[in-house]
C-alpha cells in the first residue's frame, strides 16, 4: 500500500523531548517554545510569533485580535478548511464566501471588492497548497477599506510572495496576522501544532494575553509587573514544551525536508505534464508572483466522474489518493442560515481535485508506479 501521507521524523525529536523532560519544565512558553519562535521571526521576517496547539487555535486568536463583533463580515474563499470560517463564526461573524480562480484554488482577488460592505472587518486569504494569493491586490483593498488581513498560511511554511516592488516576502509576513499549521499532514510537523504571527507590534501585548488565558502572565514572567491577573478574554492556546521540542527537531531539518519534497513534486510534474495536457487535466499552477513549497501535488480533473474513477483505480492498485474541501458555502452548517449560491470555481475544485501521495520518505520509484497507473 502506498499511503497518502507518512509523517517524517528527523531522529532528533526524541532527544529534544527528553531534554525538555529533564529540564523539569514541560508546560508552555519554555526554552524550546522561545527557540522556535525566534527562529521563525529571524528566518522569515515575521513579526511576533506565538506557538499554538493548532492552526485552528491561531485563527481563533486572530479573530479575537481583529475584535470581531456580532454581525461583522469576513471575506474568505469557500474552498478551504472549516477552521478558516469557524474561528470567525465563534466570534459572531457572518462569513462572506468568495470564489476561487478558475485555474488555481486561491481566492480570486478581483472578486473581493464587490463583496465589501460597511460591516466588512477582515479578509482571510488562504494560501492553498502553499501557493501565494495575490497579496498586492488584497493588501491594497485592505488599506483602502481599512480591513484586517489574516493569512491562513496553514500550508504555506517556507513559501514566498514576490510583490510589485520586486521584494520577496515570506507568506505569513504580509497580513496583520497569519496562522500556520504543524499538523502531521503539513511540511513541518509536531503531530498537532500551529503558530500565530502578529505582524504589527501594537497587537503583540494583547496577543500574549489572549494566548495565556486572558492573563498578563507573560509580562509577569519577564518581571515587568509584580503580580498577574485576569485582564482580557483568552484561552489556553499555547502548546506544551514537549510539542515545541518536537517542532525544534523539525525546524533544524527544514532545508532537507523542503528540498526532498520539491524533488518529489517536480518528479510528478515532469512525468504527468504531457498526459495532463492530452486529457484536459490541470496540474498545479504557480503564478509568477508565487513560489512553490511543495506542500501538495494535486490534479484538477475534467469532472467528478473522472476524479472518482481515478481514485478508485489507484485504490485498486493500493495507492491512496484523496480529495478534500467540500465548498463551505454548500456545507450543511452554512446552509442552515444562508441560501445556496453558485461559486463555480470553488465547486469545480470540490468535484475535480485529487491529491496524490507526497511525503519525505516516498521513493521516486513509487511515483513512477503511481504515474503509470494514472496514465494507463
Ligand atoms: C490544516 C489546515 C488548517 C487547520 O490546521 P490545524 O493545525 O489542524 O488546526 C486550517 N486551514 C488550512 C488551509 C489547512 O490546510
Amino acid at each position: 500500500m502506498i499511503t497518502f501521507n507518512k509523517p517524517y521524523f528527523t531522529g532528533n525529536e526524541i532527544i529534544y523531548i527528553e531534554q525538555a523532560v529533564q529540564s523539569g519544565k514541560i508546560s508552555g512558553n519554555g526554552d524550546f517554545t522561545k527557540k522556535c519562535q525566534s527562529y521563525f521571526e529571524s528566518t522569515y521576517g515575521f513579526g511576533k510569533c506565538l506557538l499554538t496547539s493548532s492552526c485552528t487555535d491561531a485563527l481563533e486568536m486572530a479573530a479575537i485580535l481583529c475584535d470581531i463583533q456580532l454581525g461583522d463580515e469576513v471575506i474568505m474563499p469557500s474552498y478551504t478548511f472549516v477552521s478558516t470560517a469557524n474561528a470567525f463564526v465563534l466570534r459572531g461573524a457572518k462569513i462572506v464566501f468568495a470564489d476561487s480562480y478558475s485555474d488555481n484554488p486561491n481566492i480570486d482577488a478581483d472578486k473581493i471588492e464587490s463583496l465589501i460592505t460597511e460591516k466588512t472587518k477582515a479578509i482571510v486569504p488562504v494560501h492553498y497548497a502553499g501557493v501565494a494569493c495575490n497579496m498586492d491586490k488584497i493588501m491594497e483593498l485592505a488599506n483602502r477599506y481599512n480591513l484586517f488581513v489574516v493569512e491562513d498560511a496553514a500550508q504555506a511554511i517556507d513559501s514566498f510572495y514576490l510583490n510589485a516592488k520586486g521584494e520577496k516576502k515570506a507568506l505569513g509576513s504580509i497580513g496583520h496576522f497569519a496562522a500556520f499549521s504543524f499538523h502531521e499532514t503539513k511540511n513541518i510537523i509536531s503531530g498537532e501544532g500551529g503558530m500565530l504571527v502578529v505582524n504589527e507590534s501594537k497587537y503583540v501585548a494583547r496577543a500574549e494575553i489572549i494566548w495565556e488565558k486572558g492573563t498578563n502572565r507573560s509580562s509577569f514572567f519577564r518581571g515587568e509587573i509584580d503580580k498577574y491577573g485576569w485582564v482580557d478574554i483568552g484561552s489556553s492556546f499555547l502548546p506544551s514544551e514537549i510539542t515545541a521540542a518536537f517542532l525544534w527537531a523539525q525546524f533544524e531539518n527544514i532545508e532537507q525536508i523542503q528540498t526532498r519534497r520539491l524533488e518529489l513534486w517536480n518528479h510528478y510534474y515532469c512525468e504527468l505534464k504531457v498526459w495532463a495536457q492530452n486529457n484536459q487535466v490541470h496540474l498545479p499552477k504557480i503564478p509568477e508572483y508565487a513560489t512553490n513549497n511543495a506542500h501538495m501535488f494535486y490534479l484538477a480533473c475534467p469532472n467528478l466522474e473522472f476524479r472518482n474513477n481515478l481514485i478508485e483505480k489507484l485504490k485498486k492498485c493500493n495507492v491512496l489518493a484523496v480529495f478534500h474541501y467540500q465548498s463551505l458555502h454548500k456545507s450543511p452548517y452554512f446552509l442552515i442560515n444562508h441560501n445556496n449560491r453558485d461559486l463555480i470555481n470553488s465547486d469545480y475544485f470540490t468535484d475535480c481535485l485529487v491529491r496524490l501521495p507526497l511525503f519525505f520518505d516516498l521513493k521516486n520509484k513509487y511515483i513512477d508506479i503511481i504515474v503509470n497507473i494514472i496514465t494507463k
